[in-house]
């Protein structure tokens, strides 16, 4: 039985992504200055802060609903979440739902299976197909600063 399955996802447009990608290549000026044992400890506190951040916040919370906090931490978790570059929690959450909803099938905005590593890793970050909010799948996110954090995702950055 054949079943190879036709990826859908639409390619990246660079010029929009030059932000996200900026971003990430911004430590690679490491090795063209002075970088102290602090500055290394720092960096490694903040991948820590940020991981958290992004397991507690983007997914266990925001996508998951796997707790309930305060309306200010949810506020906390957005903007430490969104430090991270990955979009708006709103954004991600949706995006999350479709994923588990459609697990490995050509829907999955993010499968390894189908688009491949890089894809999964951040390449369904900046694909086009996936460039809007699907407010459809976040209906129980009320609160308006979340939308106004979704609309201007790198202000936590
Ligand atoms: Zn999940």
């Amino acid at each position: 039985m054949n079943t190879t399955i036709t990826p859908t996802k639409k390619g990246t447009n660079w010029l929009h992504e030059m932000d996200f990608i900026g971003m990430h290549a911004v430590p690679f000026l490491a090795f063209f200055t002075h970088v102290t044992a602090f500055d290394w400890i720092l960096c490694a506190v903040l991948y820590v802060v940020r991981m958290f951040f992004v397991t507690g916040g983007y997914h266990r919370y925001f996508s998951h609903r796997s707790y309930k906090t305060s309306r200010f931490f949810q506020f906390i978790l957005a903007c430490g979440a969104q430090s991270s570059f990955q979009k708006g929690v709103l954004w991600w959450a949706a995006n999350h739902r479709v994923h588990h909803k459609h697990s490995d099938t050509p829907e999955d905005p993010h499968s390894a299976k189908i688009y491949g590593f890089w894809h999964a890793h951040i390449g369904w970050i900046m694909d086009k197909e996936h460039k809007e909010t699907r407010y459809d799948l976040i209906k129980d996110m009320k609160h308006k600063e979340l939308f106004w954090l979704n609309k201007y995702h790198f202000v936590p950055l």
